[in-house]
């Protein structure tokens, strides 16, 4: 039976990470509790990060956003200071499974879980978030384009800890959209992610679902019109797909949801008064009306 410990402070936390035998960060649990009954995760020591104070603040400057890593996704998607601060990350968190999963899981414990299919990340990706890890040896900041490393596996070492993210305010006349694709239901995980920033000439692309890790692209959209953006998106897309077969769906079905998934958030993006209304005051910008 593996102990549970409940640190007072993220010295103490760090700490524990670092003495115990095969300890584990316990965040808000939804991945832990399933994945841990089904036999997959093991465990002697989880570090239980819930007594700690401060890891549930919300923090805004006048760059961005910074969050505590055991606020919860439901926060994430409600609190009015990262909806006017990122609003395309509070709508990738609006759309985590259902209200039960958001008001306990945290947003360190969503990034540290590491699955490819996470739709938060995203957002992040596109945003050019920072993660803030921690260990007995100090704090670093990794990009989140860094953070995804492989299959399940994240930037962070065993002894570190997710200790806060920090989300740059989406810039303004920026405009971004996520859309989710998913076969079971709608509260299900998704068969493809996308979300979408067109902020300047440049259309950010963070991908969900569709390749072993989340992935990140971006395009200079410089003249193009509506039709040529969701060409150059499928375009750089592409090579990033390679979709893994499920209950969901095959790799066929997985590779052309995505390519509909990323046409309908980089359109849906594209016709943001938001973005085109600043556009539009630069004639290196195109557009065919159909948008
Ligand atoms: C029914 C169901 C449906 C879901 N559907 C979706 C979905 O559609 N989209 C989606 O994005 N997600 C989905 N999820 C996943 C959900 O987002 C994750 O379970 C959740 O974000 C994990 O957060 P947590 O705080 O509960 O993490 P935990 O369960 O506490 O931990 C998960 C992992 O992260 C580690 N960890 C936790 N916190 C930290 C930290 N601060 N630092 C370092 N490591 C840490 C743990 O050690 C563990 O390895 C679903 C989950 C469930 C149960």
């Amino acid at each position: 039976m593996p102990a549970l410990h409940r640190p007072g402070s993220l010295d103490e936390a760090a700490t524990l990470l670092s003495t115990l035998d095969n300890p584990m960060v316990y965040g808000g649990g939804t991945a832990i509790q399933i994945l841990v009954k089904q036999g997959i995760l093991f465990a002697d020591n989880f570090v239980d990060l819930a007594t700690v104070p401060g890891l549930r603040d919300i923090a805004v400057d006048a760059s961005g956003v910074t969050v505590g890593p055991m606020v919860s996704l439901r926060r994430m998607e409600t609190d009015e200071r990262v909806r006017a601060t990122a609003p395309l990350a509070a709508a990738a968190y609006h759309q985590v499974a259902n209200p039960r999963v958001r008001n306990t899981a945290s947003a360190g414990g969503n990034l540290a879980h590491g699955d490819y299919r996470l739709d938060p990340p995203t957002a992040l990706l596109v945003l050019g978030a920072i993660v803030r890890a921690t260990s007995v040896r100090g704090t670093r900041d990794i990009p989140v384009r860094e953070f995804f490393t492989d299959f399940q596996q994240t930037a962070l070492e065993p002894d570190e800890l997710v200790s806060g993210i920090r989300i740059p305010s989406q810039p303004a006349g920026s405009a971004g959209r996520f859309v989710k694709s998913s076969s079971l239901g709608e509260n299900d995980w998704p068969c493809a992610s996308a979300a979408v920033l067109v902020a300047g000439r440049t259309v950010h692309i963070g991908l969900g679902a569709v390749a072993p890790t989340p992935r990140y692209v971006s395009f200079d959209a410089t003249g193009m019109d509506d039709q040529q953006a969701v060409d150059a998106a499928l375009e750089v897309v592409e090579p990033e797909l390679d979709p893994i077969p499920d209950v969901r769906g095959g790799a066929g079905y997985k590779r052309r949801l995505a390519r509909v998934t990323v046409e309908d958030a980089v359109r849906a993006a594209w016709k943001d008064p938001a973005w085109r209304d600043t556009a539009w005051r630069d004639t290196a910008w195109k557009d065919t009306g159909n948008a």
